[in-house]
């Protein structure tokens, strides 16, 4: 079975190999690098009962071929669906009374991760899956149809295997986040070097199975984070379990992460907002992409990265939401968008390509994040001609993946 769509006011593929055509030169110009095509069509097919629908043909929609179905989206932008390549979704419970305390300068001491680890060890399986869920349907429901989901509030092993398990069922691209933190019931003398020996040994051997990926929150200036030996050491061992390496750097101050993550070439190192020049020039041609976090920034009330220093390097950037109940429970990919374009420099078009290719990129994968004949049709829909009013239309939900 074909599909044909229509009324496709702005098509962009974020593809560096679709010939851009647009109908004026300032329009081209605020949507340089993001592939449109105007007035465009696209042919969905393929995708039979256990694969997803493929794209056939992209195009101005006066050549579109014929097909079995046809829907008429009426003058919309269409994007490829975001790829949120940096995500804390299995827990329980929540922590508002700690950000409102933030908000306000109250002192107000609320636990932190204790309280998240605690809520998420003492729910049940059905509940976890239950939330899980909602989520992702969450972020789908504002256009994200690719999500990474990382483990780290069990922080014991049959916790932290449960919680890869229960993200397995709802995406690829998980990752073992053992190495969050030392977890606050292992904070007594030589239970922090028994934890990592704990992370990089038996809970690593039980969760890998479940498991693309291994993370760790690399940062020194945090008494429970771990510094760059103790980094070094966690991605070291996940590599020799097979799994691929990414890293939490630079979030609170300039420590080794961002280095560390080029130099045993993660997929990308995520927070990135305490750079040395040092850290842009290790980045500049390497294979690691720099994922910004700029919710976390907003909901920490914090400074934002240096979007513009990684980008006129020609460093890769990507935007996700970091999506956790302490620092950024937000899973909002079209208000990163407006973050990064309103608060850290970037163009609409960068922003865009940061939330779709980019985070394709951060997650090596290149199936999703572009809209290319032969790839999968994971597509999201702007409730606007243009992809220019997502971040104009900040806090209105526009966009939505779009269902075929
Ligand atoms: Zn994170």
């Amino acid at each position: 079975m074909s599909m044909l769509i229509t009324g496709i006011s702005e098509l962009s593929t974020c593809d560096d190999g679709q010939e851009e055509r647009a109908a004026t030169s300032e329009e081209a110009a605020l949507t340089r690098g993001l592939g449109v095509v105007r007035d465009a069509a696209v042919v969905l097919g393929g995708g039979g009962e256990d694969s997803a629908p493929v794209v056939e043909w992209i195009g101005p929609a006066e050549q579109a071929p014929a097909a079995d179905w046809a829907i008429d989206l009426g003058g919309k932008a269409v994007l490829p669906g975001f790829v949120d390549s940096h995500a804390h979704l299995v827990f329980a419970g929540d922590r508002s009374a700690e950000f409102a305390a933030r908000m306000t300068g109250q002192p107000y001491d609320g636990g932190g991760i204790a309280v998240t680890m605690a809520a998420t060890r003492e729910a049940g399986d059905a509940e976890l899956r239950d939330l899980l869920a909602r989520r992702v349907a969450e972020m789908r429901s504002q256009g994200t149809t690719t999500v990474e989901i990382k483990s780290g509030y069990g922080l014991d092993v049959e916790h932290e295997v449960r919680a890869l398990r229960l993200a397995r069922e709802v995406t690829p691209e998980t990752t073992f986040l053992g190495a969050h933190v030392v977890p606050p019931d292992r904070r007594e003398d030589g239970g922090r070097e028994a934890y990592l020996d704990l992370v990089c040994g038996e809970m690593l051997a039980a969760c890998a199975p479940y498991a693309r990926w291994i993370d760790v929150f690399c940062e020194p200036a945090s008494a429970h984070a771990f510094d760059g030996e103790e980094s070094r050491r966690v991605l070291e061992a996940g590599r020799d379990a097979g799994l691929e390496l990414r890293v939490h750097g630079n979030q609170l101050s300039h420590g080794p992460g961002v280095r560390l993550a080029v130099e045993l070439g993660a997929a990308s190192v995520d927070h990135c907002t305490f750079l040395a020049d040092e850290d842009v020039d290790a980045l500049v041609g390497s294979d690691t992409v720099a994922t910004l976090l700029p919710g976390v920034e907003f909901s920490t009330r914090q400074p934002y990265p240096d979007a513009r220093q990684l980008l006129d390097a020609g460093v890769d950037v990507a935007l996700a939401t970091d999506c956790n109940p302490g620092t950024c429970h937000s899973s909002s990919m079209p208000l990163m968008i407006a973050l990064a374009v309103r608060e850290m420099g970037m163009t609409p078009a960068e922003a865009v390509r940061a939330a779709t290719v980019g985070g394709a990129r951060a997650l090596r994968r290149d199936d999703v994040g572009r809209i290319r004949v032969g790839r999968r049709a994971d597509l999201a829909v702007v409730d606007a001609p243009s992809v220019l009013h997502i971040p104009y239309r900040v806090g209105v939900p526009i966009v939505r993946a779009l269902e075929v």
